[in-house]
């Protein structure tokens, strides 16, 4: 039964969808390399000089990609110190080490070279194969066409102002945010008449269908978000499959005008919202049938990566979550809101979207830092420069990147209150190596840092623990064309039941040389997106869980669920998996957002205090501490401005 099933999917096809590089697969933890494999890998230790090195181009599992995190975790269990040999002295000596090739890293470098100099020696260290962290490309070739996608960070955005630091940075990069109108076709899927839909799976729902989505619950991305019309709503009424009540709770939620905590002033209402989810919202205070919390759940998913469940109903407010327009609630953010709940105008005008996302920020600042890796000298010509990586880790060069290292060991030689130096221990390729520097910043993954340096205090090192990201899968599908779209009417679609809860026709965005499809029967990218999560567990226990299942999820697994959801969706419109997929890659973050701090959850967030991330980031003698996590704010411009902190740290000096 399966086989066939797997027929009819395409599970069979031979499209491109593993993790090949220069002829050998990249699974090079040092803990997990087989013998055969590590002999083969000897004589590639240096696979980046190769010109055929070019991740972006890598289909399969992506993001947190085998062979980039092995390492780490053997460190985690404590098992990496028994299997490394002693590491071998690179000689190496830096003015600064920066551990993570992410946005944060990247613009450490940029304002430390500009603060010391352009001849200072400055080497980043990063664990993937490719540098931008989260901000990352994906590129596919079908049909003589180069279509590009994001497998991370989506855009230049953020609920919270940019600073003018970051606001400086992207704008010294030669990005012009104000003219994103002129790149982007933003009425193209509209003028063809497509909207984004609702996708009701049998599972959750007892059949499968796909409705208009007459809210635009899922329509962001593609800046395909229609206004409510009564003939949506009809129609979503109609032909939704949702008990009678449902559908009256539904239409209720959206269009009653009710006060549901009477007697309570604006304060404390939100107060009280504070402190209950959304869910619990709905179901105990506006009563509305469970079938309509199942339509919701998913709803938050892409800002908080939880469901409504876990949600606080004064942040579904401060979202625009339907059940407040009665509420008299006064506008100011209330006590312990998220910043993405709080809305700001001028947050919303700074927009811009790279076809592949904030990786074009990454690739500029790489090109900045080392000239001859990118080609070309504009925001526009960045786009389709080909990146060469031969270039990245020079001898001679001031600015080094080196990937495929993951560094295991942070420490100063000495006392850290006098020390003159830092080592800084790295593993790559099954070996271990070191080099000496005279400041460090750790620009990685705060959970990993307690793992990298002993010499920290407890208290600092538990505040670092607590820093757990949050799981997400980014899903790139090329296809050969997408008329099964055009036929259904359908842009974007919200799938509230599904393995990934949205699938998105990616923005038509041309920039330079990149023209985005704008024919149905051309290829094009499909975005996914699923955030992994257990309802019902607190927000970091979900976090947990979902890390887990992402890290045991074969990528079989996740391809046969990405052409089952895919057919169910689009089949009525004529899409064949079989047929129309041309490549899949998976962009696997078990650790993707900075943890934001949720009133549900977190007292302190409410009642004030010093934060964890505030303890987490504080210098320690030459070490200091960067990361979109030493915000706890999972936005671009966060990485930006803690790496302009943590450079004027060692600066200031
Ligand atoms: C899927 C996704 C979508 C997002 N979308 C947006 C968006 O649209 N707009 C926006 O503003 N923000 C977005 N964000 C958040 C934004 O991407 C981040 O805030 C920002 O890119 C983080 O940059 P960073 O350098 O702080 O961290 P990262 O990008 O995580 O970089 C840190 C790097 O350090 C490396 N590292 C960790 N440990 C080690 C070690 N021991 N040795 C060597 N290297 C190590 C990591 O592998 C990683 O590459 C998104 C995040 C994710 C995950």
């Amino acid at each position: 039964m399966r086989d066939s099933k797997d027929k009819q999917l395409g599970m069979d096809r031979r499209i491109t969808r593993r993790d090949f590089l220069n002829g050998v697969a990249l699974t090079l933890g040092a803990a997990i390399v087989p013998s055969s494999l590590f002999l083969a890998c000897e004589r590639h230790l240096e696979p980046e000089q190769s010109p055929d090195y070019y991740p972006p181009a890598l289909t399969g599992l992506r993001g947190s990609h085998p062979g980039s995190f092995e390492t780490a975790h053997s460190l985690r269990d404590g098992s990496f110190w028994q299997h490394a040999g002693t590491p071998a002295d690179t000689g190496e000596s830096y003015d600064l080490v920066i551990v993570g090739g992410g946005l944060s890293g990247l613009a450490a470098a940029h304002f430390f070279r500009k603060a010391a100099g352009p001849q200072a020696r400055i080497l980043i260290l990063e664990n993937h194969d490719d540098f931008g962290g989260h901000a990352k490309r994906n590129e596919f070739h079908v049909a003589n066409r180069t279509l590009l996608g994001y497998g991370g960070t989506y855009s230049i955005e953020s609920p919270a102002p940019y600073s003018d630091v970051a606001k400086g940075l992207i704008s010294e990069l030669g990005i012009v945010v104000g003219s994103y109108a002129k790149y982007v076709s933003r009425d193209l899927y509209r003028s063809l008449g497509l909207t984004p839909n609702i996708f009701f799976n049998k599972e959750t729902f007892g059949t499968d269908k796909l409705v208009v989505d007459p809210a635009s619950l899922g329509g962001t991305e593609t800046g395909d978000r229609v206004g409510q019309t009564a003939e949506r709503w009809q129609k979503f009424l109609a032909e939704a499959p949702l008990s009678a009540k449902a559908k009256r709770d539904y239409d209720r939620i959206y269009h009653e005008q009710k006060d549901y905590l009477p007697g309570l002033s604006s304060d404390q209402k939100k107060a009280r919202m504070a402190r209950m989810s959304y869910a619990k919202f709905l179901t105990d205070v506006v009563r509305v049938d469970g079938e309509v919390v199942k339509v919701l759940q998913a709803g938050p998913h892409p800002l908080f990566g939880v469901g409504i469940d876990a949600v606080a109903a004064q942040d579904a407010w401060g979202m625009g979550f339907p059940g407040f327009a009665g509420m008299h609630l006064d506008p100011t953010p209330g006590k312990g809101m998220n910043r993405d709940a709080i809305y700001n105008e001028e947050a919303e005008r700074y927009f811009f979207h790279f076809p592949d996302g904030n990786a074009s920020i990454a690739r500029l600042l790489v090109r900045k830092l080392i000239p001859g890796a990118i080609p070309g000298n504009s925001a526009f010509d960045v786009v389709t420069a080909r990146a060469n990586y031969a270039k990245l880790d020079q001898r001679g060069s001031p600015a080094r990147i080196r990937l495929n290292s993951t560094v295991v060991r942070v420490k100063h030689n000495g006392d850290p209150s006098t020390a003159k130096e830092v080592e800084i221990t790295y593993a790559r390729f099954g070996k271990t190596y070191t080099v000496r520097a005279a400041h460090c910043i750790l620009a990685c993954w705060h959970v990993m840092i307690p793992y990298l340096c002993e010499e920290l205090p407890g208290k600092q090192k538990q505040a670092l623990y607590s820093a757990a990201k949050v799981p997400l899968l980014y899903t790139n599908v090329a296809i050969n064309n997408w008329e099964a779209f055009q036929k259904l009417g359908v842009s974007s679609v919200y799938a509230p039941g599904c393995y990934h809860t949205a699938a998105t026709l990616d923005a038509p965005v041309s920039i330079g040389e990149y023209h985005a499809t704008e024919s149905p029967d051309q290829p094009i990218v499909i975005h996914m997106m699923k955030t992994p999560c257990q309802p019902g567990l607190p927000a970091r226990d979900q976090h947990r869980a979902g890390r887990i299942e992402l890290f045991s999820t074969t990528f079989e697994t996740m391809e046969r669920n990405i052409r089952d959801q895919l057919v169910r969706t689009l089949g009525p419109g004529g899409f064949d998996p079989a047929r129309d997929i041309t490549a899949i890659t998976v962009n696997r973050w078990p650790h993707g957002y900075a943890y934001e701090y949720n009133s549900l959850f977190d007292d302190f967030w409410l009642e004030g205090g010093e934060t964890p991330c505030e303890v987490a980031r504080k210098q320690f003698g030459r070490i200091s501490i960067a990361n979109s996590d030493a915000g706890a704010y999972a936005y671009t411009d966060e990485a930006i401005n803690q790496a302009w902190r943590a450079v004027g740290e060692i600066t200031k000096a």
